[in-house]
């Protein structure tokens, strides 16, 4: 029998075993998991701690688009829009399972708005280059009718359509962590950092983390420690210098999740100006519609980040702007929250600026490397410059990045999306094989759902899932997809996560009760 590499205990025996590590990676999301793997594959000692679970911030609450940004090259931004459709066609090559190619309209209600925006999606076309989706073009009113059957007819001119990707954010960052782990790192979910370690220069040299599950505290040195945290950027900062001012002030944008029946065709909407200059996005997401997103400040972070009642009506108004048919509180299956970082002015008399659309790699006078910004897509050049920094500043052997061409865990050649267990690419052959040996395990956890036990068997063995949550919003997405239904099958995943990790009724009972808990926040209450 073949050793489970992805085990818990195999990982932490990893972890006691070394007592120098090259890089240790501070944060489970895509910017510290793109971190471990372009470590790993440059064959550096490299370690992961995340103190809940992967992909548990802000990196499960996007709008799931792999992308250049339009409104980036509507602000003139070219360079970095280039970047992203450059990294937009290797993370399709890469990851083909989880990317998809998927075609957006812009409804057109005003005269200039086809050519305007044909001309401009034809920029966007270039800066694609060879790794270009798709030429945009613009479509007559009647096609565009034809296309988006949903759409609002009283006074459109017509549409243009362009092409960008689409993915399933927290799958691809479980498969990121794997393969990191198959390149030779050990990443450990549920371990939180808790303090920073410094040598007599008062450099950083290691870090304190207690593994939540069994309260135990380990110290564990490396050359070079990365802060991969988000919007938690500033309490790392503050353990490394209790002085330092804040980096970072949050601002959320909120998701709100609906039926199919409101978009039921193949392609997305784009409305390149809502009521407060921003976009939204009507987006079709596995079986059912993801409208977002909002951008409001608010003065603190935390781990499940609650939608304001504003930011729901803001964003039922606009999309009702466009759409036939009328949706409202009560056809929302689920709403998420995701914070942005944003660089804190630095007095009273500065604002706020976004620096989430371009990355920055920092420096503390301690070494402590920070990494902050960007977005998912382009979260393997994030890890790349990370790195590269990473090598100067802890003296490491120069090595040249290796994940350009990288395949991912999970990559296939058949890209076809079949049915759900598509999103696992090359694993689903083995989710059936489970299914055959053993046919309850193909009986469906919600009557309204797609989704299998053997994937809730499949999450906890080989995905390093370790509660309800772990399996309902980041591997199986059925708190993002339908809250209620998450909260009613919560008592049958649990019994599943049992017997596989052994644990007994109490802890059942805990986790269904804490589950509920976050669960909530989800539901819109009407
Ligand atoms: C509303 C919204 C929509 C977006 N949509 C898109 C999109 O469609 N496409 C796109 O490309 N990008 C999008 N983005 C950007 C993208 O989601 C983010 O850039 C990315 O997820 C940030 O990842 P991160 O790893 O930096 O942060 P996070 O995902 O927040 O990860 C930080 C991690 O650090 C962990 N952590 C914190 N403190 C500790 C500690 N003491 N010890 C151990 N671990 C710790 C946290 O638990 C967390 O998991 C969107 C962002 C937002 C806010």
């Amino acid at each position: 029998m073949t050793k489970n590499i992805f085990k818990r205990e195999a990982l932490i025996a990893q972890l006691q075993q070394e007592k120098n590590w090259d890089v240790l990676i501070i944060g489970g999301g895509a910017s510290g998991l793109g971190a471990a793997l372009d470590s790993a594959t440059r064959g550096y000692k490299t370690v992961l701690f995340e103190q809940i679970d992967y992909a548990k911030g802000t990196s499960s609450r996007s709008t799931k688009l792999v992308h250049g940004g339009v409104r980036y090259l509507a602000q003139g931004n070219v360079d970095l829009v280039r970047e992203a459709l450059h990294e937009r066609g290797l993370l399709a090559k890469n990851a083909p399972h989880l990317v998809s190619n998927l075609s957006f309209i812009i409804p057109n209600y005003k005269w200039w708005g086809t050519p305007f925006y044909t001309i401009g999606l034809k920029v966007y076309d270039i800066l694609s280059g060879r790794l270009s989706f798709g030429k945009s073009f613009s479509l007559s009113r009647k096609k565009t009718i034809q296309k988006l059957k949903t759409i609002k007819t009283d006074g459109l001119k017509g549409g243009v359509l362009y092409h960008d990707g689409q993915f399933d954010d927290s799958r691809l960052a479980i498969n990121i962590a794997q393969t990191a782990i198959e390149k030779g790192a050990t990443l450990l979910n549920y371990f939180k950092v808790i303090k920073l370690t410094k040598n007599t220069n008062g450099n950083t040299n290691g870090v304190v983390v207690l593994d939540t599950e069994t309260n135990t505290e380990y110290t564990v040195f490396a050359k070079t420690i990365i802060n991969a945290t988000g919007v938690f950027t500033d309490e790392i900062l503050k353990m490394d210098d209790a002085a330092s001012k804040n980096l970072v002030r949050p601002s959320q944008g909120i998701h709100l999740v609906v039926d199919r029946s409101f978009l039921p065709g193949n392609e997305a909407i784009m409305i390149p100006k809502t009521t407060d200059g921003r976009v939204l996005f009507l987006v079709p997401w596995h079986s059912r519609v993801i409208l977002g997103t909002t951008d409001t400040l608010i003065d603190s972070h935390s781990l499940e980040p609650k939608p304001l009642e504003e930011e729901i009506d803001f964003i039922l108004a606009n999309a009702n702007e466009y759409l036939n048919k009328n949706v409202s509180r009560e056809d929302v299956l689920s709403m998420y929250s995701g914070l942005r970082p944003l660089a804190a002015p630095k007095d009273k008399s500065e604002k706020t600026k976004e620096i989430s659309r371009s990355h920055k790699v920092l420096v503390s006078d301690s070494k402590l490397i920070t990494i902050t910004g960007g977005k998912w897509t382009t979260y393997r050049r994030m890890a790349q410059d990370t790195i590269d920094k990473a090598i100067q500043v802890g003296q490491l052997t120069k090595r040249p990045c290796a994940t350009k061409d990288l395949q991912l865990h999970g990559a296939t050649l058949n890209k076809e999306i079949i049915n759900h267990l598509s999103f696992y690419g090359s694993d689903q052959d083995s989710i059936l094989k489970m299914v055959k040996h053993n046919p309850t395990l193909g009986e469906k956890l919600h009557p309204n759902l797609e989704f299998v036990k053997a994937e809730v068997v499949w999450a906890v063995k080989n995905e390093m899932a370790r509660t309800i949550e772990d399996v309902l919003a980041r591997r199986v997405r059925v708190l993002f997809l339908d809250a209620k239904a998450a909260i009613k099958i919560a008592p049958l995943v649990a019994d599943i996560i049992a017997k596989e990790l052994n644990k007994d009724d109490a802890w059942k009972q805990n986790q269904i009760e804490s589950f509920r808990k976050v669960a909530d926040v989800y539901v819109l209450k009407h």
